[in-house]
């Protein structure tokens, strides 16, 4: 759900590497919720080797291959020479401009936590981040106590009695992935109120598709990870006979929850996601599970209606309540919990879920160093408090006023867009029009920042500060429900190197994280600047108007806007699109699925158009000369592709094709410029070129 990601900052993880950091499971359970719904904006994964910190030039052109036709293939024209000196380091999963500025970035953050671990500054907020990070780096204690950590929930799991249990156990255990999600959401259709909202969940693969696939591959990354839940039983102390069975259980559970469970096209249809019910309805969809106990357990007993998202996962859900025995609950539960919780436990544990989730499932080679995944979980757990002592160092209000500067000329730009449309009637503009109007514009870091005093945190103890964090995070969440909506919040922090439009709040986000160079450079060439910068804002902009963004008005209700007319010829320019894409090959023999990318897509095509038109109108009057040999309108185009160059590993790309909403980065280049005139026009592209798209699509 929109909501649904976007509050779920807590165990946020886009932007560190997929598959080699710890959370990376529920990064995607959360991300995708926010990729395909509420449109994470950019997926500038990050990746890391140890950090040089001097700023990149915001266009470099020893980048460049020279020796290809960028009317051939602009990706490699921009990024060949990058891509040929940058490999992958072996604790990535892919590598691009945004890993580096991501590990630039948290080792600005690791001077941060270093400092503030030693000093134990006064300010309450600053010490418990430095606690944080000492006990996460305090591998002596951790190793010491290996599973013990884990052992009042085991025991609590162990101790069941009655499948009747389950409910109480699952609510003991927040964020876990247990069976399904619990969480506040804007009510679709009143985004005035905050309501409570049951989702599907409860995999441990990253999607659906992984359990209901029949293909080679999916047939033995399913056998990769029977192997991988059974050592972790083993690691649990289970025999491996013994281990073996519940493995089997554990995939058995999960299938049927799949088979339950929505696609990701179909999670991009608010429509499908909404489905309000009273309590009851939701008893009678699943009465095996105890729905008294587990509202009451979660402090959240009053909740007499909710939105159930998928309510043919509850049924699902139901069934497999019915048909499986204690046991094979109880072998689901530990597996959630080891599986959740691995990251944060000894090297054992550590490298076994690495093996799986890093090395097999994403092709990575290496753990990340340590302190790199201590930053993240500081992230993650305590983010607005990290985030205040970042943005003091990494953000001036010089690129705040800039930067803010820019998205008003977007903005602008897309009004005159709109007005311009040919195929929208003034109606519907109107409404359009309304709509621009109203986004909120957020930059760089909330206003008010969060209020960590209820989360206690000790210096001695890593795993029980995650799963306090975790509860805190998922009381704060539902403690919305019923309270007005805070428009002012964030769903990623300060130091993230990504961006997102959020539908339901119809705002545009810019961590400051992202607002650095090569990105962005308020003391650098402006051609470049919104190339790249101001691509990504009209990006999000763009979101507000994409395929699902069109579905709601300018206060954030999923609500009909359009002409019947203008519904469908927005829809035939949007499957223009798709029809594009999915002409693109992902890896190996898989394609683009133009469906599952269309919002990115049109975002993409939106985005850049929306710069070049603000850079235009920004630019008039002034005399632009060419630098090195290169006019300002090539150093714009060059500026948005070298934006995407990046390397990234077979594996990651399939997992990405199954998951995530953003095309690969070469065609987050070429697909744009390929149906960009002016693009055409800088590089005095011929008719024909593969850049020059006979049947050029627009929507925006
Ligand atoms: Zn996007």
């Amino acid at each position: 759900m929109f909501a649904q990601s976007l509050s779920n900052a807590m165990e946020w993880e886009i932007t560190t590497s997929a598959a080699t950091s710890p959370g990376w499971r529920t990064m995607f359970r959360i991300a995708f919720a926010m990729l395909a719904l509420a449109s994470i904006l950019i997926t500038r994964a990050a990746q890391s080797q140890d950090a040089a910190t001097a700023h990149p030039p915001i266009i470099n052109l020893d980048n460049l291959d020279r020796s290809v036709d960028p009317c051939t293939d602009f990706f490699t024209y921009a990024c060949g020479n990058w891509l040929k000196k940058n490999p992958i380091p072996p604790d990535k999963t892919s590598w691009s401009l945004g890993s580096k500025l991501d590990d630039d970035n948290r080792a600005l953050l690791r001077q941060i936590l270093e400092e503030a671990a030693a000093a134990g500054p006064a300010d309450p907020a600053q010490k418990k981040i430095g606690d944080y990070y000492s006990a996460c780096m305090d591998e002596k204690t951790i190793e010491a106590a290996g599973s013990t950590p884990l052992k009042a929930s085991l025991d609590r799991i162990i101790g069941m009695r009655s499948k009747r249990d389950i409910a109480r156990v699952a609510a003991s255990m927040p964020s876990q992935s247990i069976l399904f999600d619990f969480e506040s959401d804007q009510d679709f259709k009143d985004s005035t109120q905050v309501i409570a909202e049951v989702d599907q969940d409860g995999l441990g693969l990253p999607d659906r598709d992984y359990y209901v696939k029949t293909d080679a591959k999916s047939v033995e990354l399913r056998q990769a990870y029977l192997v991988h839940v059974q050592k972790m039983f083993e690691l649990l102390g289970d025999s491996p006979g013994v281990a073996a069975n519940e493995a089997q259980s554990v995939m058995r559970i999960e299938t049927a929850l799949a088979n339950g469970s929505l696609t990701q096209v179909e999670r991009r249809d608010p429509k499908l996601l909404y489905h309000k019910m009273t309590r009851e309805q939701l008893e009678a969809l699943a009465p095996a599970f105890q729905w008294k106990e587990y509202f009451s357990e979660t402090s959240q007993p009053e909740v007499q209606s909710l939105n159930v998202a998928a309510p043919e996962f509850f049924k699902a859900m139901n069934a497999v309540l019915e048909r499986e025995d204690l046991e094979s609950w109880k072998a689901y539960l530990r597996w959630h919990l080891v599986n959740a919780n691995a990251p944060y436990l000894s090297a054992a544990f550590v490298n076994a879920d690495f093996d799986f989730f890093g090395k097999t499932l994403s092709g990575a080679q290496e753990l990340e160093p340590r302190w790199k995944r201590c930053v993240s979980y500081t992230d993650n757990h305590l983010g607005e408090a990290l985030g205040q002592a970042y943005v003091q160092r990494a953000f001036s209000p010089e690129a705040k006023r800039r930067a803010q500067e820019m998205v008003k000329e977007i903005e602008q730009a897309m009004e005159r867009d709109i007005q311009s449309l040919s195929w929208m009637s003034p109606e519907t503009k109107q409404k359009a029009l309304e709509k621009l109007h109203a986004v909120a514009n957020k930059i760089g870091y909330p206003d008010k920042w969060r209020d960590y005093t209820a989360l206690t945190i000790a210096r001695d103890d890593e795993m029980g500060n995650v799963l306090r964090a975790r509860t805190f995070e998922f009381n704060r969440r539902l403690g919305k429900i019923g309270k007005p909506v805070d428009r002012g919040e964030w769903g990623m922090t300060p130091p993230t190197v990504n961006a997102y439009y959020n539908p339901q709040i119809n705002d545009i986000n810019f961590p400051a994280g992202i607002l650095q160079p090569p990105f962005f450079d308020p003391s650098a060439d402006d051609a470049p600047n919104y190339g790249d910068m101001g691509a990504t804002i009209g990006h999000e902009l763009t979101h507000g108007f994409d395929d699902e963004g069109r579905q709601f008005d300018a206060q954030g209700n999923l609500r009909d806007w359009w002409t019947t007319v203008d519904g469908k010829q927005f829809e035939q320019r949007a499957s223009c699109v798709s029809d594009q894409y999915s002409q693109y090959v992902a890896v190996d023999d898989i394609k683009i699925n133009g469906q599952l990318t269309m919002g990115e897509n049109v975002a993409d095509l939106g985005g850049l158009m929306l710069a070049y038109m603000a850079w235009q109108d920004e630019s008039r009057g002034k005399k632009l000369e060419p630098i090195d040999g290169l006019t300002p309108d090539q150093r714009f185009f060059i500026g948005y592709g070298q934006g995407w160059c990046s390397n990234t590993r077979d594996e990651t790309k399939r997992m990405y094709a199954t998951i995530d909403p953003h095309s690969p980065d070469k065609y987050r280049a070429n697909g744009v410029v390929s149906n960009s005139p002016e693009f055409q026009k800088a590089f005095q592209c011929k008719a024909g070129s593969p850049m020059v798209r006979e049947n050029r699509c627009r929507v925006w």
